[in-house]
This record gives structure tokens, sequence and C-alpha cells, in this order.
């Protein structure tokens, strides 16, 4: 992959870029989205923060092989703090992590006001939406857009948020399946969940055997594989 010839998942993310932002791309690795959307000139500025030595050196060269340094401001820096206020940021995508750790990113960027609430959000967890989308629930997000993709037998998750007037309350559900995926269910959705029910049947299996009292975990399981089974039949 290069900054040229993005994967499919970074390409999915970038079309939810708006144009013209002003964009911070944390964990920026190589810096390839933000190098890659400068390209099509669809940024007017944006910051690569990375907060280890390895990937912010690869980034600061990414962008200096593409001539961008007047374009793209690389900073080694822990998520959020890589944004400065006269960055004047209206962006912001975090790509390829943990849902708990891109969650713990916002938190910290909203306690300490990094985060002002007025960035438009393009999120892509490698695992736990369900706590992301929690997060932005309380913190008052409206999920704007949501997307499933496949690629190299890996199923990803986008999750575009920003904060509107009208506070939108998501149900336990729609923060598990997503508000957006949930009524669009595509036929990659519905492979994804056939996976995670097969998942959840064999660790009823093996908990059934398993020694102590599992009543509560079995429990949770089993009402976790209803609901499952439930969006899968396409009832709501
Ligand atoms: N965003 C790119 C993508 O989606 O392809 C790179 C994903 S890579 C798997 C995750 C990157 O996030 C790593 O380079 C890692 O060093 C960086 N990272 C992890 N925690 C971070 C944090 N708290 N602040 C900034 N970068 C972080």
């Amino acid at each position: 992959m290069n900054e040229n010839q993005l994967s499919k998942r970074l390409k999915h993310v970038g079309e939810f870029v708006p144009e013209k932002s002003r964009l911070a791309d944390i964990g920026s690795d190589h810096a390839y989205l933000p190098v890659a959307l400068m390209l099509q000139n669809k940024l007017d500025f944006a910051v690569a923060g990375e907060v280890v030595k390895g990937p912010y050196e690869s980034a600061k060269k990414q962008v200096r092989k593409n001539g961008l340094d007047e374009k793209i401001t690389v900073r080694l820096a822990n998520g959020l703090d890589a944004i400065e206020p006269t960055d004047a940021i209206n962006a912001v995508t975090i790509c390829g992590m943990g849902g708990a750790l891109i969650r713990d990113i916002l938190e910290a960027g909203w306690n300490n006001q990094r985060l002002n609430g007025n960035e438009y959000l393009v999120l892509q967890p490698n695992i736990g939406e369900k706590t992301l989308r929690d997060w932005l629930t309380v913190h008052g997000y409206t999920i704007v857009e949501e997307d499933i993709l496949e690629e190299n037998n890996k199923i990803y998750e986008i999750i575009v948020a920003s904060r509107q007037s009208t506070r939108q309350a998501y149900t336990e559900k729609e923060r598990l399946f997503g508000p957006i995926l949930l009524k669009k269910r595509s036929p990659i959705f519905h492979k994804k969940w056939q996976g995670e029910l097969t998942q959840r049947q064999r660790i009823l299996i093996q908990l059934s055997k398993a020694a102590g009292d599992q009543h509560a975990r079995i429990q949770q399981i089993e009402q976790e594989i209803a609901e499952i089974k439930e969006v899968l039949s396409h009832e709501s």
C-alpha cells in the first residue's frame, strides 16, 4: 500500500472525510491517509499524529517524499495531544485500532479539550465497535454514517459521527449492531453477525463444560445469541 493506492479500508475512510477539511489523523503510522487525501486536493491542512517513534519517522518521510511539508504537520504525540488550537482542526480520523483504545483517545482529548466537540469524527475500530458507540452516545454525538466492508478476509466497520442540536438516544441493540448498519443490513453485515453467532455458540458449549458457577455468563451469552438471531432473521 502507498499514498496513491490506499487499502480498500482506508479508501472507504477517506470517502467520509469532508472536502476542504482541516484533518487530524491520529495513529497515522505512514501518514498514508492524509498524504493520499492531500494529493487528491481533498484537504486544506492536516496533522498526522503518532505516539511511536518508528511510525512517526515513517510519516515524516512519506510527507517529505510527496513535497507536502507545508500542508501536513507530523507530530510525535499521544492521541489528540497532536492537535494545537491554532490548527483549527475540523475533522478527525482514528483508524486501525481497537474500539477501546479509540474511546480512550477520544476521552482523553475530551477531558483536556483538544477535542472541542465540533469536529467531524471518522472512526474505524478493528474490534469493540459497541464500546465506541457507547462513548459517542454518552457524549452527545449523532452517528451520521456507517459502513462495513471486507478486505483480506477481515471485516471492518467505519463509524462517522458529529454533534448535532438534537441528541440521539441509541438503544443497546443500535449500539451493538450500529444504527445505520442495522437499517442497511448488507450481505457483509450478515456475514459478520453469522460469524459472531457461531463464535458465541462455541463459547456456550465450552461454558457448559467449565467448572464453577457459569450461570451469569451463560445467561449473558444466551441473550446475545437471541439478539443476533433476531437481527439475522430480519425482525426488528
Ligand atoms: N491509522 C493507520 C491505519 O488505519 O492503517 C495505522 C493503524 S496502526 C495499526 C495503529 C497506529 O496507531 C500505530 O502506528 C500506533 O503507533 C498508533 N497509536 C496507537 N496508540 C496511539 C496513541 N495513543 N496516539 C497516537 N498514535 C497511537
